[in-house]
């Protein structure tokens, strides 16, 4: 069973939060604390320094007598520091005896500082040394003293509470970032999952054919957003297509219906003696038949053009002896509306399937002159542009309205709703054009302004 994104996301984030956090604990550990032994070392010298030069203050040359009541006083003070002092004159007598003073409580604290330093460190291995140090007041020698404490070093009872309040502030800050990562984790997870889940859910949703479904772009991540904004972009061509799937057959459906009828109703009156079947009549039947035949070959090569395996037989093409030869097919059409074509431009040769790009030329030609009234001009504007060569085919017919353009290319679009007959088109004529073009790996674009003219370029790729 696959873990949920939010759980994965928490669980990773908190292992590395917990790795790093227990990684610098140790290193915090170990580099306080060898700093702190450091510390506690050198602290250790400057005291016995400290006892060594007070205990020498308290002999007074003048009467070369010690102060035995102030010896007494530092013996005491250096015994709760942790330090037994035992003090002799110049000539070898005790002065001033710790162990001799107060025995047990030299063994008390000997016996409470070995115990705290080995349950602080255990691997220190230390004990109590002596060492003794010269008194010199003045210059002159007056005595000596033996200090013994516990070496290397000892901690006193502040030290450890320091260091234990040291363990405790690193620990607490380990739970609080543990806890806050948690937090941030789960808020972060939660922004991220659910968002994922919207999506998923939506995608259910349009694989049921609920292409309506939108999903609102709102989160703050950019690649969760671009997946809204693609989903959404699925959801919209996939209604499109729906939108015209239903149309074609409903155009399909509607195309056929006027002949049909128109035919039926014609032979029927023929068959039933209501009309006799004159030449004229009959002609009429003729030209609904072919107006059929040809939607059905329109259609045809429509669904052979956007077929996958649309195979392009391609060919060194003149492109501009092939527009001429295009016009030259027209002149019938051109002359019965007084429209002159001219041709102008380079003299590209490209890769390309002949007869295709020939259906190309054709089948804008042919709306020029549909869409244009009688006796304006249709311009071939040929370019060559390096690696892609192509033409404009310019009229100064109808025109375009603007809301209609982005749909003219798709099939049985047409823009005169009115749909009218006489205009001849089945709609299709721009969608052969699209894929024919798509198929070369070039482009179809068009500008178009209402009652001025339209322009068509098509650019093609030379290879
Ligand atoms: P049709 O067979 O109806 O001409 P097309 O696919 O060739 O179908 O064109 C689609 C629609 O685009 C046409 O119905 C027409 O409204 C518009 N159109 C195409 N070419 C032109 C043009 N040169 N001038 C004005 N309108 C045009």
């Amino acid at each position: 069973m696959p873990k949920s994104l939010k759980s994965q996301l928490t669980s990773t984030i908190l292992a590395i939060v917990l790795i790093t956090i227990i990684v610098i604990s140790f290193l915090a550990n170990i580099f306080i604390n060898r700093k702190f032994t450091d510390y506690v070392a050198r602290q250790q010298e400057l005291k016995v320094q400290i006892i060594v030069s007070s205990i020498s203050e308290q002999y007074s040359a003048s009467t070369q007598q010690w102060d035995n009541h102030y010896l007494q006083a530092i013996g005491m003070f250096s015994l709760y520091e942790g330090y037994i002092i035992r003090v002799y004159d110049k000539d070898g007598n005790i002065l001033w005896d710790a162990m001799s003073h107060d025995m047990s409580l030299c063994n008390q604290i000997m016996d409470k500082i070995s115990r705290r330093m080995e349950v602080e460190y255990p691997r220190l291995d230390g004990e109590f040394v002596s060492s003794d140090y010269e008194l010199v007041k003045d210059g002159e020698t007056v005595g000596m003293v033996s200090i013994s404490c516990f070496g290397p070093f000892f901690l006193n009872e502040n030290d450890v509470n320091f260091l234990h309040s040291l363990n405790t502030i690193l620990i607490i800050i380990a739970l609080a970032a543990s806890l806050a990562s948690l937090f941030v984790c789960h808020i972060m997870a939660d922004r991220i999952s659910r968002p994922i889940l919207k999506t998923v859910d939506a995608t259910r949703q349009i694989a049921e054919g609920r292409y309506e479904i939108r999903l609102e772009e709102e989160s703050r991540i950019r690649e969760i957003k671009l997946l809204e904004g693609t989903i959404n972009h699925l959801a919209g061509s996939l209604e499109t297509l729906e939108r015209m799937r239903k149309q074609l057959t409903a155009d399909v459906a509607h195309e056929l219906r006027t002949p049909i009828s128109i035919l039926q109703s014609y032979l029927e009156a023929m068959t039933e003696g209501i009309w006799e079947a004159t030449s004229e009549r009959l002609a009429s039947c003729q030209e609904e038949v072919v107006r059929i035949s040809k939607l059905v070959g329109d259609l045809e090569q429509l669904t052979r053009i956007e077929a996958d395996n649309l195979k392009l037989e391609k060919s060194e093409v003149d492109l501009r002896l092939l527009i001429e030869k295009t016009v030259n097919a027209f002149e019938a059409e051109l002359k019965d509306k007084g429209l002159t074509v001219t041709i102008s431009g380079a003299k590209p040769h490209l890769m390309a399937d002949y007869d295709r790009l020939k259906q190309v030329v054709a089948n804008l030609l042919s709306n020029s002159i549909k869409y244009s009234d009688c006796g304006k001009s249709i311009q071939f504007e040929i370019f060559d542009a390096g690696k892609s060569c192509g033409f404009v085919i310019m009229d100064m017919g109808t025109g375009i309205d603007s809301e209609e353009l982005p749909f003219i290319f798709e099939r049985f679009y047409r823009a005169d709703k009115s749909r009218n007959r006489h205009t001849g088109g089945s709609g299709i004529g721009l969608a052969i054009v699209k894929s024919i073009v798509y198929a070369h790996g070039g482009e179809v674009t068009v500008q178009s302004e209402k009652n001025i003219g339209s322009a068509f370029t098509v650019t093609l790729p030379k290879k």
